[in-house]
């Protein structure tokens, strides 16, 4: 028997939604595998009907009667910060630790020492650097994730920011809220994206995504990566690949963040990086809000040498009430829901219950979900957190 403490975010302020009566939809659509081959989540089975709010602690990523069917132990919680948060508590004895990124269980070395049970951190989602990944090799520890679940929904949020941040989409819908008709003031900050010049950081799952679904709109896409993309694909979306980040900022118009939170790439978004970009840039970053420097972002707002800043993601999360970024100019930001639309919840609750019948199973878990495993970086892991050798 295993014990498994599950940290989700809280349920909603008005209770928890019954399905399918308080649910704007009926269902999910049918989806094929991902776009690069890779399959959908495949569990024996789920617990849970697609379209259910799954994240929240009582929806438990539906995984309550798989788990007590096999004689296993469930916490859930959303308490997670502090010595005194049921996290904490409830750590020391788990063997299995699961947490979303949009309601991060910070598992510090400290805490990870402290979880002498512990076996396997799943993330479920995608991004796992709320685990001390150095920790986990040292203690041989498995972290894994659900790749690719929710890559697709934060490549649809990441063109949506982009297209209300160049338009100006939130003072224009403010005026209409207001009863307002003054199409002057609306338009005074609004833009066409045709034909600027965007360029995307990390162009892993979601970064191709987003230059995908740019592409119709009649810009000019560049991107840098550590690993530059087939020459094929190049040509076919008209990539302009720039060898570091220094590089790809001066020459754009709109900046899209795709990179993993590490040693690499924290506080990347410095006073100096935004300094060289094009007056009136635009930012996106759905990727980790520690991969920008807070203050530099809001005084490059302030000064006008930014034009926007969007994305969903914060440090710490949740963010303070105080956060400057809730209320700096022209931002659009949202609280890390790009990655938990109600369809993402469906693909990582079942990407979720697939690890764990592998890991009790003692069957192998998929490579592409694998980020660290018997001391080192293993799948995913190996190819977009491990230093580059
Ligand atoms: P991925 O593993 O497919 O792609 C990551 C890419 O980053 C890889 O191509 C890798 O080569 C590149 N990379 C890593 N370090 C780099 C560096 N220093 N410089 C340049 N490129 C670098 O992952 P993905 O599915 O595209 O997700 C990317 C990140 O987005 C995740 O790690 C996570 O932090 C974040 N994410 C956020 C949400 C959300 O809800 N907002 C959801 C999913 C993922």
């Amino acid at each position: 028997m295993a014990k498994v403490v599950l940290v989700l975010y809280p349920d909603p302020v008005n209770g928890f939604p019954e399905f399918p009566k308080d649910y704007a939809r009926d269902s999910l659509p049918e989806l094929p595998d991902y776009p690069n081959g890779q399959t959908l989540p495949n569990p024996k089975g789920i617990d849970f009907t697609p379209g259910a709010l799954l994240g929240s602690v009582t929806g438990e990523l539906g995984l309550r009667k798989y788990l007590e069917d096999n004689g296993h132990e469930l916490v859930v919680t959303s308490d997670k910060d502090g010595e005194n948060s049921v996290f904490e508590r409830e750590l020391v004895d788990a063997d299995v630790i699961i947490s979303q990124p949009f309601w991060p269980a910070y598992l510090t070395p400290e805490r990870l020492a402290k979880s002498k049970n512990l076996k396997i951190a799943v993330t479920a989602g995608i991004g796992s650097d709320h685990v001390d990944l150095d920790t986990a090799n040292e203690l041989g520890i498995t972290v894994a994730e659900v790749t690719y679940s929710n890559s697709l929904s934060v490549a649809e949020h990441t063109v949506m920011q982009v297209l209300v941040l160049v338009r100006d989409f939130v003072p224009q819908h403010q005026i209409a809220v207001d009863g307002g008709w003054n199409i002057a003031d609306a338009v005074e900050r609004s833009y066409d994206l045709e034909g600027m010049d965007v360029g995307v950081f990390a162009a892993g799952r979601i970064g191709r995504a987003v230059m995908e679904r740019l592409a119709p709109f009649g810009v000019h896409l560049h991107y840098t990566d550590r690993f530059r993309l087939p020459a094929e694909y190049e040509e076919k979306y008209n990539l302009v690949f720039h060898e570091n980040i220094e590089d790809l900022v001066k020459n754009i118009d709109v900046l899209t963040v795709h990179a993993p939170l590490t040693d690499e790439t924290s506080g990347l978004l410095d006073e100096q990086l935004l300094s060289t970009m094009r007056r009136g840039s635009y930012i996106v970053n759905p990727a980790r809000g520690a991969i920008a420097d807070r203050d530099a972002i809001v005084r490059a707002l302030e000064s006008g040498q930014l034009a926007g800043y969007a994305g969903d993601v914060w440090a710490p999360q949740p963010a303070p009430v105080d956060h400057p970024w809730r209320t700096m100019p022209h931002n659009a930001m949202t609280t890390h829901t790009s990655g938990t639309s109600l369809s993402a919840q469906a693909k990582y609750a079942a990407g979720t219950r697939e690890i764990l019948e592998c890991f009790f199973e003692g069957r192998e878990i998929r490579p592409e979900y694998l980020i660290v495993q018997g001391g080192n970086y293993a799948g995913t892991g190996a190819h977009s957190y491990a230093e580059k050798k």
